[in-house]
């Protein structure tokens, strides 16, 4: 009778979990940030796109094994062995993951037992838990960092545009954009219609996560040997400070076991929009392209106030796996299918760019844009793909590009910096002066030294790395 209810229970939750579960996938923050967020309209929409047969489905099933439960007899097993073995089975692994890294005390040990079981039921129980402490202890670091603000005093606030938008790009080596040589055409927005293409931007880390924060916000070395960031000091929470509306605008994931360091500098924006509500790769981020942040745009820019704007938008671009990342179809045939739909997720983050201006200049906005990657990616499996790899240069090598309604002459220049306090080179160029002396910060952007012996920094820690000792990968398909 015990077992007849129990299961009973569970499998009527499951049934009610079946169109959640078809959309989100099993218990995990984006689930939680959606029970936890969702106001009544997010709900009423999420209910009314629901296609009808998921009205039917789990009602016809909680009738099915409400009846199964009841009146079938449940089987009886007598053989000993039998449910040793099963045992067993099951709970071989945990024991194994116990025995390899030796919990020290009771309830980690009960706890690592019961997570390592493969067992539906408390999988979704665990999942539920871990994502739920998860949402809420990131949370709380999130709503603690934004009370910390900006740090840097502002000496004079004179912005020459009306309207900033910085475009943060996902894992573009430069060299393989035609706007910096490339010999596939993927950039020809950028390659004819960029006011400044820089060449030689370095970027501080080889993944998201450790590289961002970096670049728009203040870095803090010690000795030379290690880096850390000091994310109050950011190019938002820079441009609250000197009145701007601050606009954040992502396609990546909102809150995650690796969506830490960014979404506490995007939790300084006054205005923040994100497509999904947990990991950049979850479930229910399937088929979220980029172009989702442009009607937000449309919304921004419709306002029309008189407040000078910073609008940040973060792009997934692309990020390894490239062919699931492409809204539209391959556009280059390089004879290597990943590679090609690489090439073609640049050329559909140039025609990103290209629809933002677009937009800017439908808005008549007074505006300029800059567009940088967050760091590259070197070849791995016989170049017949690209991954994060913290050991070559291209990894770092990003492009730098900017806009302007101004719609002076194309300029190039090249010369090596590092991305490190980029955001003094941001704050700049936003005419924000701070009260810092750096060459990004004294310079316009054009007299802006080359750097010598810039550093990188490694993705699991913070100690640095001089860049011009790091492998080379050229790019074969040049
Ligand atoms: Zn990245």
């Amino acid at each position: 009778t015990f077992f007849r209810v129990f299961f009973g229970i569970w499998f009527v939750i499951a049934a009610l979990y079946l169109p959640v579960g078809f959309y989100y996938g099993s218990p995990n923050v984006a689930v939680i940030s959606a029970v936890a967020e969702t106001d009544f309209d997010e709900m009423t929409e999420f209910c009314s796109q629901l296609p009808i047969y998921f009205y039917f489905i789990p009602l016809l099933l909680i009738l099915f094994f409400i009846i199964l439960f009841k009146k079938f007899p449940f089987p009886k097993i007598s053989n000993r062995y039998l449910i040793i073995f099963v045992l067993g089975l099951c709970c071989y692994k945990p024991i194994k993951i116990i025995a390899q890294y030796q919990p020290n005390n009771f309830s980690s040990i009960i706890y690592s037992f019961l997570s390592n079981i493969k067992y539906p039921i408390l999988e979704f129980c665990i999942g539920f838990y871990e994502s739920g402490k998860l949402y809420i202890t990131e949370k709380q670091q999130q709503l603690k960092q934004i009370e910390q603000t900006n740090s840097i005093p502002i000496i004079s606030v004179n912005p020459k545009h009306k309207t900033y938008v910085i475009i943060i790009g996902e894992s573009v080596r430069k060299d393989y954009m035609s706007a910096y040589g490339f010999k596939y055409d993927n950039t020809p927005f950028a390659r004819t219609q960029a006011s400044v293409i820089w060449d030689g931007l370095i970027a501080p880390a080889p993944n998201t996560q450790s590289s961002i924060p970096h670049l728009i916000s203040q870095s803090i070395f010690s000795n030379d040997k290690e880096v850390s960031a000091q994310l109050n000091n950011n190019i938002v929470s820079i441009a609250n400070d000197a009145e701007f509306e601050t606009y954040w605008l992502s396609n990546q994931g909102k809150l995650g076991t690796i969506e830490i360091t960014v979404p506490r500098i995007a939790a300084y924006a006054k205005h923040s929009f994100y497509t999904k509500k947990g990991e950049y790769n979850g479930k229910s981020s399937k088929g979220k392209h980029d172009t989702l942040l442009l009607p937000e745009l449309d919304n921004i820019l419709l306002k029309g106030d008189n407040k000078p704007k910073l609008i940040v938008m973060h792009l997934i671009g692309s990020h390894s796996n490239f062919c699931k990342r492409l809204e539209f179809k391959v556009q280059f045939d390089l004879n290597n299918k990943n590679i090609s739909c690489y090439v073609s997720t640049i050329k559909e983050t140039d025609d990103l760019i290209a629809q933002t201006i677009d937009k800017l200049e439908k808005y008549k906005q007074d505006y300029s844009v800059v567009y940088f990657a967050d760091h590259g990616l070197a070849h791995t499996d016989q170049h017949n793909d690209l991954r994060h790899n913290s050991d070559y240069q291209e990894s770092y090598r990003v492009p730098f590009i900017f806009f302007d309604s101004d719609k002076s002459p194309q300029q190039k220049i090249n010369k090596q910096i590092s991305g490190f306090q980029l955001v003094y080179l941001l704050s700049n160029w936003m005419g924000i002066k701070l009260d810092i002396k750096h060459d990004y910060m004294q310079n316009d952007l054009f007299l802006i030294p080359e750097q010598q012996n810039i550093k990188v920094k490694d993705w699991n820690n913070n100690k640095l790395h001089q860049f011009n000792k790091l492998k080379k990968d050229p790019n074969p398909f040049n």
